[in-house]
């Protein structure tokens, strides 16, 4: 028998509503956080080359010493000088969470999380024993806004550390600057860790690039800065991501990352020095098409009357939510049985989520939002 705890995990509900989908080729599919484009011909060769030369051994816990220092020379240019010996290499930006977490988490320890969120955020510190305190994000007319009292207020000595995910799956809000430095102090004065997931700190619409806590954090803070190659390289199936953290820690989290996966395949990491070679001209042309998919699904989504929707500062989401709809994961899986439309059910984001569909805009073919649209509207009447 497993635990408790992973007893009483809940078993992702994105799945849930996918799983009755399978089978179905008629089904337009918005449900998972991915895009429907293949990683670029560049990145695929550098990982085909270093396999035909042999490249299939482990290689360091931390990650190859040129893909570190490659990262650190990226994130260099976005959030002022940041060392190699401060980052560690993961497979994905999930397992550099997961390491994070068994860094700094005891059973009993009292974690705080901005929600709703991605689940896997509040799942890895409660499967450690955990107690996660929710702090609700606040929904105004289809917009999401931190309520950054209520916040500090939750964040007391006891709490050992604040997840905060930004720009955030599912609902598109971002922190401000003045909220990052409310929260740094406040973390200070606490003791508190941050962990910033910032995976979408890239896919932002109204600025080159979201706040970074890396921008105003000093090296010795206690932040750790969760990404991934998944979503600004069109590399989810790669498995590949990294953290950003106090140089003192880097020895643990080596020794963590020996005992989750031993360390990133090589061949991987050298697509993904490929993916960063070509990232000044690759990223913001994804952003682009990106801002193309998300301003068509609101414009088109806007037109149907029982709709509220606000288009989202960063990540590749809509959350929605229809007049007269509560059920999300009811309504969720009706749209795929009635109508063959895929969406995300909010309620798998968290008791906040509920009522709410995420929409994942991440799509080559616009026109195929559209048809989603038309198909929302069959099933919900205009
Ligand atoms: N954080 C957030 C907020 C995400 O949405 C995701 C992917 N859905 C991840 C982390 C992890 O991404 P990956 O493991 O693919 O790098």
């Amino acid at each position: 028998m497993p635990r408790l705890t992973i007893d009483e995990l809940p078993a992702s509900r994105i799945r849930e509503v996918a799983n009755a989908g399978i089978g179905r080729d008629d089904v337009l599919a918005f449900w998972f956080g991915e895009g429907d484009e293949v990683t670029p011909d560049a990145v695929r060769g550098a990982a085909v080359r270093s396999l035909e030369q042999g490249e299939t051994f482990y290689a360091h816990n931390l990650g190859l010493a040129e893909l570190r220092e490659a990262i650190a020379g990226y994130m260099s240019e976005l959030h002022g000088r940041i060392g190699a010996q401060r980052i560690a290499v993961t497979s994905g930006g999930v397992s550099a969470l997961m390491i994070a977490m068994q860094l700094l988490v005891d059973p009993g320890d009292e974690v705080a999380a901005v929600v709703p969120v991605w689940p896997n955020l509040t799942a890895q510190p409660a499967i450690l024993g955990a107690r996660v305190r929710r702090i609700a994000l606040q929904a105004q007319g289809g917009a999401w806004r931190l309520d950054l009292d209520r916040l500090l207020a939750a964040v007391t000595p006891h709490t050992r550390l604040l997840l905060v995910n930004a720009p955030n799956n599912p609902t598109g809000w971002m922190l401000t600057r003045e909220e990052q430095h409310a929260i740094l102090e406040h973390s200070r004065r606490t003791g508190t860790w941050v962990v910033a997931d910032e995976v979408y700190e890239q896919v932002a619409f109204e600025v080159p690039c979201a706040p970074s806590f890396l921008d105003i954090a000093a090296p010795d803070d206690r932040l750790i800065v969760v990404h991934s190659f998944s979503k600004s390289f069109l590399m989810t199936g790669w498995r590949l991501g990294w953290l950003v953290a106090t140089p003192s820690l880097l020895d643990a989290v080596g020794k963590l990352i020996e005992f989750n996966t031993s360390c990133a395949p090589v061949f991987v990491q050298r697509g993904a020095l490929a993916a960063l070679h070509g990232a000044a001209l690759s990223v913001p042309a994804l952003v682009e098409r990106l801002r193309v998919c998300r301003d068509r699904l609101i414009s088109d989504l806007a037109r149907l009357r029982r709709v509220e929707v606000s288009p989202a500062r960063g990540g590749l989401y809509a959350f929605l939510r229809i007049d007269g709809e509560n059920d999300s994961m009811a309504l969720a899986q009706r749209l795929v049985r009635q109508v063959g439309l895929g969406l995300a059910p909010g309620v798998a984001f968290g008791p906040e989520g509920e009522g709410w569909l995420r929409w994942c805009f991440a799509s080559r073919d616009p026109e195929r939002l559209s048809r989603g649209v038309e198909r929302l509207a069959g099933a919900i009447g205009g």
